[in-house]
């Protein structure tokens, strides 16, 4: 069996289209009933749910922004009674204010059902050892990744986020197959082991599943090469479930679990829906949820999705890597710079660690970057002219690649913060 659920992961598109239609009209339904927020929304667009007949008609259909969620705090846009709830999970806040992801029962074991997906399409199967070190709380992170693994039937290790040291010892211990953790939490495992001297690439590690903030596919290389293991993607939000919106399949592509959550592109100055493939702000229905499924989502994270067939068997439509959120874009003396486009830069020259922080000010009205860095440890070796020189090639790099010009600081080792959840790397002190 290559997949959890073949019926919905290779249905045909036509097939898919006509249960996405029928679900986005219920869901329609559903919401301008219940949801006040909706039925003034639908209302003042003049739109009756009896016009939405199906995904034809996504572009009549309102946006929900971030800043509806919080004016809305804390389950204004619920459209059931809290005694029907069987969760309430909050976002991490990297942006602000937390907003809440209420469920339902059946919201949770739809949850749990795409999180299965995600992790079967990975590898991971019944009676794997898993650890699952994403923080366990109010985010969607860790309680994601558990029900998915234990909808599988793994023999879940909930280790969570931090301690990592121990999270080494568990893995070593316990021969730990899978390991569910961000992308940077995942590199300082791999850095810590290295310094303990634990060869992970000798353990029974397998898989690692790596979501919730944005990395690039040198960074993806990088955690290989450290581990000896395959690092997949799972992609989500909290407003739409958590993760389980987006993974990567054996081919590594990212397919979206389209029979629960629709996704447009959206050109984010107009708004205009833009046909498939071409690049803009990914856009979010859920069509299956009853708690709190949010039409039209802006996401403010910045891909494509593209439709084609997939090697893995899956005719789930796929999108690729996010290349940031549009909240993360920097610009810089007009230039649009993404993070991501700096860390590809910093990773392909293989000198450096895969730990960078930007930082952004402004001399008079001249915006100005300086990257920081830390070099592999034998760099440090050659002293203060060695460093310098290869400043140098970086900032050379960054200006023909990017086309701006930055300053590049080699910090000492040890000295940018190692990252338990989602890194932080930017710091705009404009
Ligand atoms: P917060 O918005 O507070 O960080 P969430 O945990 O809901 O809370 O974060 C969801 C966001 O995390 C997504 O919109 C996206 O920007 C980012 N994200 C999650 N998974 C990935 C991924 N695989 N690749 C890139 N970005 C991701
Ligand atoms: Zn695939």
């Amino acid at each position: 069996m290559n997949y959890w659920n073949e019926k919905f992961e290779t249905m045909g598109v036509e097939e898919m289209r006509a249960f996405q239609d029928e679900n986005l009209a219920a869901t329609v339904a559903w919401l301008y009933e219940r949801v006040p927020f909706y039925t003034k929304a639908l209302d003042e667009k003049g739109v009756k749910p009896a016009y939405i007949k199906g995904v034809d008609d996504l572009s009549k259909l309102p946006f929900t922004v971030k800043t509806d969620l919080r004016d809305n705090y804390p389950l204004g846009l619920c459209a059931v009674p809290v005694n029907e709830l069987a969760r309430i999970h909050a976002s991490s806040g990297t942006t602000g204010k937390p907003i809440t992801g209420p469920y339902t029962k059946e919201d949770r074991d739809q949850w749990a059902e795409c999180m299965a997906r995600t992790l079967y399409a990975q590898g991971v199967r019944k009676g794997d050892v898993i650890q699952n070190a994403y923080g366990m709380g109010l985010f969607t992170g860790g309680l994601g990744f558990l029900l998915g693994a234990e909808n599988i039937g793994c023999c879940v290790v909930p280790s969570g986020s931090g301690m990592t040291d121990r999270q080494i010892m568990l893995m070593q211990d316990l021969n730990t197959k899978a390991l569910f953790a961000t992308p940077s939490y995942t590199l300082t495992i791999a850095e810590r082991a290295e310094k303990m001297g634990v060869d992970i690439r000798k353990l029974p590690l397998e898989i690692a599943s790596c979501g919730a903030e944005p990395w690039t596919l040198e960074m993806k290389a990088d955690i290989e090469r450290r581990m000896g293991i395959v690092a997949h993607e799972a992609y989500g939000l909290t407003e739409m479930m958590g993760p389980g919106v987006a993974f990567s399949c054996s081919e590594g592509k990212l397919h979206i679990n389209e029979d629960h959550i629709l996704p447009e592109i959206v050109d984010p100055d107009t708004l205009e829906q833009l046909p498939v493939g071409e690049q803009g702000e990914l856009v979010f229905t859920a069509i299956q949820r009853r708690a709190m499924p949010l039409l039209r989502y802006r996401t403010r994270d910045i891909t494509r999705l593209v439709r084609e067939k997939c090697a893995c068997g899956r005719t789930l439509i796929t999108m690729e890597k996010i290349l940031g959120r549009s909240d993360d874009m920097l610009i810089i003396s007009g230039v649009n710079i993404f993070p991501s486009q700096i860390e590809s830069v910093i990773l392909d020259m293989g000198d450096y660690e895969p730990l960078y922080q930007l930082r952004v000010t402004k001399k008079g009205y001249l915006d100005k970057i300086k990257v920081e860095v830390e070099a592999k440890p034998e760099f440090y070796e050659g002293g203060a002219d060695a460093l310098a020189q290869m400043a140098g090639k970086l900032k050379a790099k960054l200006n023909s690649v990017i086309g701006i010009g930055m300053d590049i600081e080699i910090l000492p080792i040890g000295t940018i913060p190692r990252s338990e959840g989602k890194a932080k790397r930017v710091f705009d002190e404009r």
